[in-house]
């Protein structure tokens, strides 16, 4: 129900979650967050109901962790649930087995369970919702067929049927986040220390300028700039010049 995601050069677990409390207008059953360490290990924290529940989840791992935390990439999200209960463990970000990708999403995997056939029975699904799919298909395109992070990435959008919107991030790309929406809006911040992503505008209040991402369009983000690409997915995946238009 809402995306929140920043890369720059704060340390972003705290303002992730200031950040998603602007969205909380839009109703949620639960809510999450995944960001990466210095030492590249990548974190989730997920809590069902209020976010308060998810800011004492991230004060105890605070406190629990033995130096503190300088995590300056991640994504957060609030969950209205469409598939699976609304419990912890359906809750986003989700991860591969691994726990190498995160993946938050709004909106619906029409095709997920024909994904999740074509996975099983060597994936281990953790949830019931549409949303694992993609960080499993991910990690699929990446160790059985040797794709980049971004080839897989680019891959498992074109076999997504639905409208959605998504932030992934990756301990592939530790300095990036993936952001892609189809029919489902994501506005881009720009701020003097890095860049966020939004659901919507008013979880971006720290920015100085903003863009929304063109439909069927994958960025890439990191502290200093965006790339970003159509996809064509009923062809070919082209390249396509894609200038940032900022407002
Ligand atoms: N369909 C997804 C789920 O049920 C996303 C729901 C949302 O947009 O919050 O987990």
């Amino acid at each position: 129900c809402g995306i929140v995601a920043y890369v720059g050069h704060q340390n972003c677990e705290s303002i992730l979650l200031s950040a998603l409390s602007h969205l909380e207008y839009r109703g949620y059953d639960s809510a999450g967050m995944a960001f990466i360490l210095k030492n590249q290990q990548l974190v989730r924290l997920r809590a069902k109901g209020n976010l308060f529940n998810l800011s004492d989840k991230l004060l105890k791992f605070q406190m629990m962790s033995s130096s503190p935390i300088h995590a300056q990439i991640g994504i957060a999200h609030t969950r209205w649930a469409t598939h699976g209960e609304a419990n912890e463990m359906n809750a986003h970000p989700h991860v591969d087995n691994e726990g190498r990708i995160a993946v938050v999403q709004n909106g619906i995997v029409h095709n997920y369970l024909a994904i999740k056939s074509r996975l099983s029975p060597k994936v281990k699904f953790e949830s019931h919702t549409d949303t694992e799919v993609i960080a499993h298909l991910i990690a699929f395109y990446q160790n059985e067929k040797g794709l980049d992070i971004t080839n897989a990435i680019r891959n498992t959008i074109n076999d997504l049927e639905g409208d959605l919107a998504l932030a992934i991030l990756s301990v592939n790309a530790p300095n990036e986040i993936f952001v892609y929406s189809r029919n489902t809006p994501l506005i881009i911040g720009k701020c003097s220390d890095g860049y966020w992503c939004a659901s919507d505008l008013v979880a971006l209040n720290a920015c100085e300028k903003y863009m929304r991402l063109p439909n069927d369009t994958l960025a890439k983000i990191s502290a200093a700039k965006i790339s970003a690409e159509k996809l064509a997915r009923e062809t070919q995946i082209t390249e396509a010049k894609w200038e940032a238009e900022w407002e």
